[in-house]
């Protein structure tokens, strides 16, 4: 084993996904100084395998993101947050499985992170090098996930946050924020809108910049699930990976990940991954089915986690779902508003509307013959239902009211 631990030196440098221009770590802090494209974080895999194996990890008791530390880019000195993120429960769905005739379904539930979401595995990341860059105020743009996850990160090591959120963002998202300890800023307008006040300020008053697809490391931290799903399974690579996409850094993160693994030498293919875009707010559906050009929409869709019309990293979420075959699908707010309820009652996840939309789309390629009977598949919920109740309880009936009497139960009809 390497006993040079410096895991900075395993980054080689940023690669522009835009231009292809690369730049050394000390040369940029965020974008691409060239074009303003977002960077992807290069590494050198051989040196990564000096350090690092399959057996090392099997036997490493880190339960969190921080079990890969070799393949992230940080300081092996970085004090890293208390808080426990990732390393999720995989579920098997066997009775999905049977109900739509594939071979395995598996729910990889990200609802049950400290924040409830995804969001925290880049917020993570995110608050690490802000720590190693000194900072002492972190800022996001968000549609509501990423800004509690980050305001609930700093919460956890003392950092200061200012979490810019469009003002429709769902109750229980602000209330989290404002919980954390976060200075809220709710914006009238658009989650883009938010974006650009979130980039301005923050270049105004000096503040670490977390924002999706303008800072290089969200895909990095989000690249984490891919590793988990991967040795979840043993290192038997599912066939699909289906994931709800809005700005598409998640969907980047994991083709990153997976790659990352097959560099190593530690899977020997890739799986398909499929991204599930919301009728309302589809650019990246349609240029993935179409010509590629992504052309901006004004997002309209109940699925506040997808509710982006301009996506903040579209060039990093096409390659993924073109270079893997898995290809994009566009669904119905009543398809998501359907597909919590049912996602629930056949495995006992409960997914907010952008989790739950990826379980709509996988509904929607069976139903298709896109998703074949052979298929492993893996649904990544993104965020816990309770997020948003407001919509889930759309999807049921009023529940039934009776006097404390038992004579009343017999208006039960179970
Ligand atoms: C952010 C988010 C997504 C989509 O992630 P992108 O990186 O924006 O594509 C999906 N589901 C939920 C619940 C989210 O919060
Ligand atoms: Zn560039």
């Amino acid at each position: 084993m390497n006993s040079d631990l410096n895991f900075m030196n395993n980054v080689t440098g940023f690669k522009c996904f835009e231009c292809a221009r690369m730049f050394t770590v000390d040369e940029v802090k965020y974008v691409c100084p060239e074009c303003g494209g977002n960077l992807d974080v290069r590494y050198d895999y051989e040196r990564i395998n000096q350090q690092f194996s399959k057996a090392s990890l099997a036997a490493d008791r880190n339960f969190t993101i921080w079990r890969y530390r070799p393949l992230l880019p940080i300081e092996e000195s970085s004090p890293l947050p208390p808080l426990s993120v990732g390393w999720t429960p995989l579920y098997d769905a066997p009775r999905l499985a049977a109900e739509f005739g594939v071979r395995q379904v598996l729910v990889k539930d990200d609802g049950r992170n400290p924040t409830a979401s995804f969001k925290d595995r880049p917020s993570a990341l995110a608050v690490v090098k802000a720590m190693e860059a000194g900072a002492t105020v972190a800022t996001t743009a968000s549609s509501g996930n990423a800004g509690a996850a980050l305001a609930g990160i700093c919460a956890s090591v003392g950092m200061k946050s200012v979490i810019f959120v469009p003002a429709t963002t769902p109750a229980a998202k602000v209330a989290q924020l404002q919980i954390y300890g976060a200075t809220v800023v709710l914006v009238e307008g658009s989650y883009e809108q938010a974006c650009e006040l979130c980039l301005a300020a923050s270049e105004r008053f000096g503040w670490y910049q977390r924002t999706t697809g303008y800072n290089a490391f969200t895909a990095e931290g989000k690249k984490t699930a891919a590793f988990e799903i991967a040795e979840q399974l043993h290192w038997q690579v599912p066939d699909r990976v289906i994931v709800g996409v809005g700005d598409g850094n998640i969907i980047g993160g994991l083709w990153k990940g997976f790659c990352d693994l097959r560099q190593l030498g530690w899977i020997d293919r890739l799986p398909k991954l499929t991204g599930v875009q919301a009728d309302g707010a589809a650019p990246l559906v349609a240029a993935v089915n179409g010509d590629g050009v992504i052309r901006p929409v004004v997002g309209q869709t109940i699925a506040d986690g997808i509710n982006v019309g301009d996506p903040r990293d579209g060039t990093r979420a096409m390659r993924a779902m073109r270079d893997s075959g898995g290809g994009a699908v566009a669904v119905s707010d009543e398809e998501i508003i359907a597909a919590i309820p049912r996602l629930a009652r056949a495995t006992g996840v409960f997914a907010e509307p952008g989790a739950a939309a990826a379980f709509a789309g996988f509904v929607k390629l069976r139903e298709q013959g896109v998703i074949q009977s052979d298929e492993r598949v893996v649904l990544i919920s993104t965020g816990s239902g309770l997020k948003d109740i407001n919509t889930a309880r759309r999807s049921v009936g009023e529940p039934l009211r009776i006097q404390p009497d038992v004579a009343e139960l017999n208006k039960l009809k179970v």
